[in-house]
């Protein structure tokens, strides 16, 4: 790798004296890089160098980064009828009729251009269907910038005895917490308690089902069961939030992995390939309560929802996801990638442990994959940071955290793989070696 130039901090600097903390999302701190260019498996910073892609902007490149196809199609779509504010978007109702196709918990979907968009409203058609109030969520779990969600899932302030409802920054609405439940993930006795006890006020319970906030952490066997089975005794209405596993962990999202239907789906990021689109599925009895500001429905309205670039770029990755057989490649690629980490932590004897699903994975500095949001904190810090130092010195981007998930695009070689494992080998070492 070449050394950085003296241009870097002049191009953060730049930044910085416009943009609070030169970037308009927090989680593009952590870097002192500045990417100026990305195709396929790679991406490159202003002084020419070259990195292998894992991070993938957090998850929506998933067929592989400026895709010609699926840029080609945005063209035709804006060269054709760009925004109206009118009626049907072109192509928006082919879009909700292959999602309704492939995703098990979809009778009806409404777009939306983001993932906390599309989790703000799967917590007002709870409410609008229900009658009642309270929001509960899981520990850990991420679901976006709304106030009534962003709570309980900071990392900044958990200690071993820390409540688990606390807001998630500044500026959200404190007293709104009073109506957010929050159970630790694949505590059993914990969410039976918690339906026990506020079951009848709920409206909602939100759940990755395969979590990704932490990390790559799986549901304990039975735990979605129960938690579908709870909400039904209750009258709650269960959302997945598969805005990182919808069309990444299969076509049809994590429910179509793990057999557990929920009555409404919140997706977004790898629909599109990198274009900003979200969306809400569902039952239709449930859809149905979105109109526009009725006192009777909750409201569904956007400027840019389903907007004709968006809605052409997710048809077409949705397209080539089948033409290409793309999670047949993405889950061989990621398997190669785990097994040989393993064998890698095995060689090395560094205490650490792989998990993850498909094309995504984690590495936690620990002894054994974690449960739930305190034990994958326990992750050695310093351990990961010199692991990701070392990584980035040879090439590799990752998450800039230890709970950090990362997920490989279809444009992926195995020869990356390969040359990854040998980068992973120096890396765990170099983590070790402290
Ligand atoms: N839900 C989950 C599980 C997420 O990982 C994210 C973002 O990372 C969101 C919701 C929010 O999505 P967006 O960043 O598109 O608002």
């Amino acid at each position: 790798m070449t050394a950085p130039s003296s241009q870097q901090p002049t191009t953060w600097d730049r930044a910085r004296a416009v943009v609070p903390r030169g970037v308009s999302s927090g989680h593009r701190v952590g870097w002192r890089q500045v990417f100026v260019r990305s195709s396929g498996a790679y991406v490159w910073d202003e002084d020419g160098n070259r990195y292998t892609d894992y991070l993938n902007a957090w998850g929506p490149i998933v067929l592989g980064h400026c895709d010609a196809r699926v840029n080609e199609a945005v063209f035709r779509a804006v060269s054709t009828c760009d925004l109206t504010g009118v009626g049907p978007q072109p192509g928006e109702y082919e879009l909700a009729e292959r999602i309704c196709e492939a995703m098990p918990s979809a009778e009806k979907v409404a777009f939306c251009t983001s993932g906390t968009d599309a989790t703000m409203h799967a917590v007002h058609v709870a409410r609008a269907a229900t009658g009642r109030l309270k929001v509960l969520k899981f520990h850990g779990s991420y679901h976006g910038w709304s106030d009534h969600v962003a709570v309980g899932s900071s990392r900044a302030d958990l200690t071993a005895d820390s409540p688990l409802n606390t807001p998630n920054s500044n500026g959200l609405h404190p007293a709104l917490v009073d109506d957010v439940v929050v159970v630790e993930w694949n505590d059993a006795a914990g969410l039976r308690a918690a339906f026990e006890r506020h079951g009848s006020d709920l409206a909602v319970a939100f759940a990755e089902g395969y979590v990704h906030s932490f990390g790559c952490v799986a549901a304990a066997p039975g735990f979605l069961e129960l938690l579908r089975a709870l909400c039904d005794q209750h009258g709650v209405v269960l959302v997945f939030d598969e805005v990182k596993t919808g069309f990444r962990a299969a076509l049809g999202g994590y429910q179509s992995v793990c057999g557990v239907t929920p009555d409404l789906t919140a997706f977004g990021k790898a629909v599109a390939n990198g274009y900003s689109l979200a969306g809400l599925a569902g039952r239709d009895t449930l859809m149905g309560h979105l109109g526009a500001y009725s006192k009777n429905e909750a409201t569904i309205d956007g400027t840019y929802n389903g907007s004709p670039y968006a809605v052409a770029a997710a048809n077409r990755t949705l397209d080539l996801m089948v033409e290409e057989d793309v999670f047949t490649r993405l889950y061989a690629l990621g398997e190669r990638l785990r097994a040989g980490i393993e064998r890698a932590i095995a060689d090395t004897g560094v205490r650490a442990t792989v998990t993850g699903l498909g094309s995504e994975w984690c590495v936690y500095f620990r002894d054994t994959a974690p449960a739930n949001f305190r034990e994958a904190q326990e992750s050695d810090a310093g351990m990961y940071q010199r692991y990701h130092a070392s990584l980035l010195s040879q090439g590799i981007l990752e998450p800039a955290f230890p709970t950090g998930d990362r997920r490989l695009n279809a444009a992926t070689t195995e020869d990356d793989v390969d040359a990854t494992l040998a980068a992973v080998h120096v890396a765990l070492t170099a983590a070790a070696e402290g």
